[in-house]
């Protein structure tokens, strides 16, 4: 008997079948006799559908009326997915995420929750009910509503096993588990039985859309195991785990591309101390969460800085460069908005030499050009053009033959 946290997705709820199938998975833990708290997203489309009423209405929507709009999704799932457990016998209550004590701080779409009152699940649990929460959404100290950026509800999933000290958190969903690949892009990609928390960190920021990265951090820090499994089978999925020293065998996890970010470049800059620090700085002060940033020194003395900036970022980052060019008498602001960071991701990594130029010489023989590097302890990534990424993301799973069982992926 343990405490489990129940994560469902948007597609595992999309119609009222689909939630009664939520539910009967519910009543199953319930009757091996463990506690349920089940957190759930939004039902299909229904965010999107939302934000494409709102942008109807107006080009600008206020973040605060944004989040009180996007708060209704996860509200209608809840009460649902309630009704449901309830009609197979078994009591269940549903709560908003405010209702239930989810503190955030006030930065609109994308708010961090800063604390969790769990006394109201607590006592619902002991009461025998199956407590069904809102995700993605909470309220500042203030009362305001808000919400914690596309994919949140895995993180209020996360955070509140981490609060009621869970066995597990399961996040369900449409997808098998954790991939090598994403499947849809390379047929033979493999599921993987096993990734750790630092790996699908990367892979989570990098794109690979299954968990919020958020999500992994916070299951990182507070070491909650995370099982990312399918809603429509018992498949055994894929377990989020601490690292451990066998992983290190295993060279390249899985490559992840993200076709969600825009190059910026500004063109003959001074090369000077501080240039970078004014960029950076104003884009900073306007909230713009920058990715890469490569500089190049042209030979008379003279700068060219190119960054990455998600597409939601776009317009704030140019606005943002332009005023910093024309204060610096910068000679141009130029971007692409069509570009694609393909990466690769492995603990092992740092025990191997010679991944970079693995994933290079699979580009390479592809004749597909690398615009910019960048590379951490676990992870490499290059940005390329747009069009070629389908093309690069299969050329380096193979090249590092990501398909064999247990691949001895060492660069040859
Ligand atoms: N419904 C929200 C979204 O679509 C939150 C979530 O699904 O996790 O982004
Ligand atoms: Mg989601």
């Amino acid at each position: 008997m343990g405490l489990i946290v129940q994560k469902y997705g948007g597609t595992s709820l999309a119609d009222s079948e689909k939630i009664k199938n939520a539910a009967r998975r519910i009543v199953k833990e319930r009757e091996q006799g463990n506690d349920v708290v089940v957190v759930v997203s939004a039902m299909g489309k229904t965010t999107d559908d939302l934000l494409a009423l709102a942008y109807e209405i107006t080009d600008k929507p206020n973040p605060r009326e944004i989040d009180m709009l996007l708060a209704t999704g996860e509200q209608i799932s809840i009460a649902l997915v309630a009704m449901a457990v309830q009609s197979l016998g078994y009591p269940a209550i549903s709560f908003t995420g405010p209702q239930v004590g989810i503190i955030t701080n006030r930065v609109h779409q994308r708010a961090r929750i800063t604390n969790i009152n769990i006394d109201k699940i607590q006592t619902a649990l002991q009461q025998g009910q199956v407590v069904i929460v809102a995700g993605f959404q909470g309220a500042s100290y203030e009362g305001e509503i808000t919400t914690l950026g596309r994919g949140g509800s895995d993180t209020t999933a996360v955070a509140l096993a981490a609060r009621l000290g869970a066995d597990v958190c399961e996040i369900l969903t449409d997808v098998d588990g954790v991939y090598t690949a994403d499947p849809r892009i390379v047929k033979n990609a493999k599921l993987l039985s096993k990734i750790s928390y630092d790996e699908m960190l990367e892979l989570a920021g990098l794109g690979a859309r299954v968990l919020h990265s958020r999500s992994v951090e916070l299951a990182k820090n507070f070491n909650v195991p995370l099982h990312v499994r399918s809603t429509f089978n018992s498949k055994p999925g894929t377990m989020v785990v601490k690292e451990v020293p066998e992983m290190e065998d295993i060279v390249v996890s899985g490559v992840a591309y993200n076709r969600n970010e825009v190059k910026l470049s500004i063109l003959g800059v001074p090369d000077r101390p501080g240039i970078a620090a004014e960029l950076f700085g104003a884009l900073a002060d306007a909230n713009v969460v920058v990715d890469m940033i490569i500089q190049n020194v042209a030979a008379d003395n003279m700068n060219d800085i190119s960054f990455t900036v998600g597409k939601e970022d776009f317009e704030t980052a140019l606005k943002v460069t332009q005023e910093v060019a024309r204060r610096l008498k910068a000679k141009d602001v130029i971007y692409d908005k069509d570009i694609a960071k393909v990466s690769v991701v492995g603990v092992g990594m740092k025990s191997h030499c010679g991944v970079a130029a693995t994933m290079f010489r699979a580009l390479a023989k592809q004749g597909i050009n690398i615009e910019m590097i960048s590379t951490s302890e676990i992870k490499i990534s290059c940005v390329i053009k747009g069009e070629w990424c389908d093309k690069a993301v299969q050329a380096v799973h193979s090249e590092f033959e990501l398909e064999l069982e247990k691949a001895a992926n060492v660069p040859r």
